[in-house]
């Protein structure tokens, strides 16, 4: 009974013990596990982190490499559409800017469409054999080249091979461990490619290297594009300024020659008047004594014959006179003696001059000169004559009970003067000619009356002379306004 008893007081505690012990150690076990875990966890993160940080750090040299390049690409674009010379551009492609991009070795082609060739325009990194092998490998794969030029891809030694030329070809060739083959402007005239490439065995060439070097070419094709047109546009210019001064010259000569011969007429019109002078004075003269019946009577008929003579001898001293003013005007021998002329006065005097032959034909004459137009600067004598030929005329071409208008209004530094009828007008083809010596509108009144077709040009050298203009316009059937400008007094 006491051994039971025993039993029961050792074992039994010792067994709850025991039990409780091996809860405790399943619960250490299960914590070992989870710590365990969370340490197996713990290491996937960190391989994680590192795995992360590496492809950051490849990120990130990747990103410095672009930028550098970038930085290249931007500075060589720069040099290069700085210059508007073809070959200049080629040169300014200097080693340095290569080495910013990775390479060391670089060449760029042109096609020559006149020669059926690829030139080369500048070649980096290659020994003149070398480039001597190139040029020949290019011209001798002319078609492949040019089928490259127009696929419009860029090659490079990571691009995979297709049937034109394959990347191992080229890198034995070109002699470069990577490279990048751009085409250069496909669809224009300057079709060309450009080659970059190294022998460092570690550059990889990545998708990044291609765009650059694409863009590159894109760059050089529009600084080529520029120095074309440059020199077209140059071109152009030189043939324009050859032709001016050719046709400059022609003209001056031309000119020279027109001056001479202008003079010439002057002086043959000029001495020819004047030598017709003194015989048709002659001729009036004794016409009329003979008139006069001194040197006996005439029978009625030589009386009328003389007359005749008497009346056309007066028409040909006037014409002559005409002429003799317009040569003396037109060669500069008459200076117009310029004074304060009060242009009322002057139509007034011109209006009593012709009042007769106004009265006889039943026109009209009115004037209107307002104050702020009435005094300018003039010739006296030539301004009347200017009067009595425009008045002249208009009392000629207008019919009975016709009305003439004398209107005068100051514009800005000038006073312009009309001279308006109600006559038969003037066809609008004939209006320039009129002012030209001898001209004369072929109309029913001047197969009537006799004219000369020298009072407006005379009329016009006149104003001319003082710095005036003078123009028509009209109307047939309506009648006709001659306006001329003179200088105002100051
Ligand atoms: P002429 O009067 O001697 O013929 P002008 O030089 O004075 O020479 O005039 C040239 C021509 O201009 C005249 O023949 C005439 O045909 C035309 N003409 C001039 N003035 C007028 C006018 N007021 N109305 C219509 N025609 C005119």
């Amino acid at each position: 009974m006491l051994m039971l008893l025993i039993y029961a007081l050792t074992v039994i505690p010792l067994s709850l013990l025991l039990i409780y012990k091996a809860q405790g150690l399943n619960q250490l076990q299960s914590q070992v596990n989870s710590l365990k875990k969370s340490l197996d966890d713990m290491d996937e993160q960190a391989k994680l982190i590192v795995r992360t940080d590496m492809e950051l750090n490849k990120l990130q040299e990747e990103l410095d490499k672009k930028i550098v390049g970038l930085y290249a690409l931007q500075r060589l674009s720069r040099i290069i559409s700085m210059t508007l010379e073809e070959e200049q551009i080629f040169k300014r492609i200097q080693p340095e800017y290569l080495s910013d991009l990775g390479f060391e070795k670089a060449f760029g082609f042109l096609w020559d469409d006149t020669k059926k060739q690829f030139i080369l325009h500048f070649c980096l990194g290659y020994s003149d054999d070398e480039t001597k092998e190139i040029q020949l490998f290019i011209n001798n794969n002319k078609e492949r080249c040019l089928n490259f030029i127009t696929s419009e891809k860029t090659l490079s030694s990571i691009s995979e091979s297709n049937n034109l030329i394959t990347p191992q070809q080229l890198s034995d060739i070109f002699k470069a461990h990577a490279f990048i083959v751009s085409p250069l402007a496909p669809q224009k005239d300057n079709r060309g490619l450009i080659f970059v490439g190294t022998k460092n065995v570690e550059m990889l060439v990545t998708e990044g290297d291609e765009e650059l070097i694409k863009i590159l070419a894109t760059q050089l094709a529009q600084a080529l594009e520029n120095a074309r047109l440059f020199e077209k546009t140059w071109r152009a210019q030189q043939e324009l300024e050859k032709k001016v001064t050719e046709r400059t010259h022609e003209l001056t000569v031309a000119m020279e020659e027109v001056k001479k011969i202008s003079a010439r007429k002057t002086n043959f019109v000029s001495s020819v008047s004047h030598e017709l002078r003194t015989p048709l004075t002659s001729v009036k003269g004794y016409a009329a004594i003979l008139l006069t019946g001194k040197l006996g009577e005439l029978p009625k008929e030589v009386r009328e014959r003389l007359e005749k003579i008497n009346r056309h001898s007066d028409e040909l001293v006037h014409m002559v006179n005409d002429l003799l003013d317009i040569s003396r005007i037109e060669s500069g021998k008459v200076t117009m003696k310029t004074e304060i002329c009060n242009l009322r006065e002057i139509t007034s005097k011109a209006e009593d001059l012709l009042s007769g032959q106004l009265k006889e034909r039943k026109l009209s004459l009115n004037i209107e000169i307002p104050p702020e137009a009435n005094l300018v600067m003039a010739d006296r004598t030539q301004i009347e004559r200017v009067f009595i030929n425009l008045i002249g005329n208009a009392m000629k071409f207008t019919p009975a009970e016709g009305k003439i208008t004398i209107h005068a209004r100051k514009t800005e530094k000038m006073a312009e003067v009309n001279v308006s009828d109600t006559g038969c007008g003037i066809p609008e083809e004939a209006q320039e000619a009129i002012f030209e010596e001898f001209y004369r509108v072929d109309n029913a009144i001047n197969q009537e009356v006799k004219g000369t077709g020298l009072g407006l040009s005379l009329v016009k050298y006149i104003v001319e002379a003082h710095g005036g203009k003078i123009w028509v316009k009209s109307k047939v059937s309506l009648g006709s306004t001659f306006s001329f400008t003179l200088p105002q007094t100051s």
